[in-house]
């Protein structure tokens, strides 16, 4: 089965290629960086790290762009509220939003594009829609007319055909049901950051932000582009609108969209001040591992609700999997190869293969390599798994890892490496050899503050991370 995904713009699953050679061109819509983002935004993010994770282990390069929203309405109240210049006050939260996509393990796109750096693109992208018919200007400012784009509405399947009455909209935040002529470039207002250009002094709007900077790295036509499920109307029906336009051809071949992640039943937001930052579910004691696992565990295009206790499973199953880990490393085995568990390993690739596959089916996915930990604890209790099984099994977990990346434990500071831990236990060994048991103990004890686990098992001392 080859590669799919659900295309929004189609509502249909297609088979996935690239357009030219090996490579996907991909945009991906970035934070607004005006204050922290919450795990809810993170749900969308790690459903792009798990994209190009799986498009890379299918063999494709990647060309992946993401914006960082710099400049905008809330950006410039807060920054003013607290008397800092919009540079000033965005670095601090562009900085904090890479921290946490780090922990959480987020691998960087190739081009990470903030909008006040691409201005002259942007400016560029609006005099080709005027030079076109496709603007007007009011009040210093200058609007994209809808009804220039007869297509407007594909991609949210909507038909605004009788709604397109001239109306028009500046502000970053929409009615999300209504159709209107949209802002290209904002006027100048007191006080507020501004850029000069041939059709005046302002700022972009947020839209022409992301069309100007994926033709600018990607081309006329992406083979993907991807956000959160609110950004389907308007933001990528005007991006749409806006790059068409100019280009006369498709921007995007495939658009994905994430569903929200939400709380006691409703969207977690910013507004509703219903979220948590991944700063406090660390604070509560929670690894970003875990919380990565609980947002990766659901498939993207399916609601995901977020609950303490899935975040406590979603620690359990990290720990299931790390606790056969050690015991591959840790059992001495009798030596040979059990072909039937040759095959269960075999099996479990190609499930899991399958399963993601099929439109990034992580649940399924995740099923396969539990059910065949499950298989293989049973093989090892009964004696019947094999020296030579151990690397196959290896290799599960490393495929498995590829994608979801969880199984190392994260390093705070004043930790333990792995050689510091094994020292210890030479340590220790040493000691008991000696019949210094008060001294051993003093030294299990002491890991154990650290949060390691020593077990003393016929083969010698296992340990594991709390
Ligand atoms: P923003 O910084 O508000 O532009 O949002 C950044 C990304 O997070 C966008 O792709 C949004 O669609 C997405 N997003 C916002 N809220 C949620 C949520 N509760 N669950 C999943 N994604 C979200
Ligand atoms: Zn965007």
């Amino acid at each position: 089965m080859a590669l799919r995904f659900y295309n929004t713009l189609t509502q249909e699953l297609e088979d996935f290629h690239p357009l030219v050679d090996n490579t996907v061109r991909m945009y991906t819509c970035g934070p607004t960086v005006y204050n922290f983002v919450h795990i809810g935004n993170f749900r969308t993010f790690t459903f792009q790290d798990i994209l190009r994770r799986w498009l890379s282990y299918r063999g494709y390069e990647l060309n992946h762009v993401m914006n960082v929203t710099d400049v905008d309405d809330k950006i410039i109240i807060n920054a003013d509220k607290e008397r800092k210049s919009i540079e000033d006050y965005t670095a601090l939260y562009t900085k904090a939003f890479f921290e946490d996509a780090a922990a959480l393990r987020l691998q960087q796109p190739e081009h990470v594009s903030k909008a006040t750096e691409h201005i002259p693109m942007m400016v560029k992208a609006i005099e080709e829609l005027t030079a076109k018919g496709c603007t007007y200007t009011s009040e210093g400012s200058t609007y994209f007319r809808i009804g220039s784009f007869p297509p407007y509405g594909k991609l949210s399947h909507n038909d605004f055909s009788g709604m397109r009455t001239g109306a028009r909209v500046d502000v970053d935040e929409y009615d999300k049901a209504d159709a209107r002529d949209f802002v290209l470039w904002k006027a100048r207002k007191e006080n507020e950051p501004a850029w000069d250009t041939p059709f005046g002094e302002g700022r972009p709007g947020w839209h022409i932000e992301c069309s100007a900077m994926a033709m600018h790295y990607l081309g006329d036509t992406l083979d993907i582009h991807a956000g959160g499920i609110d950004l389907v109307f308007p933001h990528h029906e005007n991006e749409i609108a806006q790059s068409e336009s100019i280009t006369r051809k498709p921007f995007s071949r495939f658009w994905l969209h994430s569903e929200h992640l939400h709380i006691e039943s409703q969207k977690m937001s910013k507004s509703l001040g219903n979220f948590y930052t991944l700063r406090d579910l660390l604070d509560l004691g929670y690894q970003p591992e875990t919380i990565r696992y609980l947002l990766a565990s659901v498939p993207h295009r399916k609601k995901l609700n977020f609950t303490f206790e899935g975040l406590k499973a979603a620690a359990k199953s990290i720990e299931r999997l790390r606790d056969f880990e050690l015991r591959l490393a840790s059992s001495k085995l009798s030596p040979g190869r059990n072909e039937e568990l040759t095959e269960r390993s075999e099996a479990a690739i190609r499930q899991f293969e399958e399963s993601m596959d099929d439109d990034l089916n992580t649940a399924e996915a995740l099923a396969a390599v539990f059910e065949y930990v499950r298989a293989m604890n049973t093989a090892l209790d009964d004696n019947l798994y094999l020296e030579e099984n151990r690397w196959e099994s290896a290799r599960v977990l490393e495929v498995f890892d590829s994608v979801f990346d969880v199984l190392k434990p994260t390093q705070s500071g004043g930790e333990l490496n792995d050689s510091d831990i094994e020292a210890k236990i030479e340590e220790r060994n040493q000691a008991r050899k000696a019949r210094d048991f008060k001294g051993a103990d003093a030294i299990r004890a002491a890991l154990m503050e650290k949060g390691i686990v020593l077990e003393d098992t016929k083969d010698g001392v296992r340990w594991k991370r709390k």
